[in-house]
């Protein structure tokens, strides 16, 4: 079996660790991306998202969020951001 081939690719700072703050009739909640039992999730910290895993704050974080991904389109250099021009960080994948 031959060994995977690890090719590295920038990836959006805000692909890594993400959050924000969204306005709501209810108040003021945090959206999280975070790492979930299904690979990356988004998170709510308001009541509506603990009993149905989703909620207005997080379709409306989901805009904002840029979450670039440089081997997804094929990009292998990249020193910012061509999306948000936010920082980038390097992503080793298996090819
Ligand atoms: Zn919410
Ligand atoms: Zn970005």
């Amino acid at each position: 079996m031959p060994d995977l081939t690890v090719e590295h690719y920038p990836v959006c700072e805000s692909a890594r660790v993400w959050s924000t703050t969204v306005e709501g009739i209810t108040g003021r909640h945090t959206v999280t991306w975070e790492p979930g039992s299904e690979g990356w999730n988004y998170r709510c910290t308001c009541k509506g998202f603990r009993f149905r895993r989703s909620c207005r704050h997080v379709e409306e974080a989901r805009k904002q969020h840029c979450n670039w991904n440089g081997f997804v389109k094929g990009v292998s250099e990249a020193q910012e951001c061509p999306k948000c021009g936010g920082p980038v960080f390097i992503q080793g994948y298996g090819v």
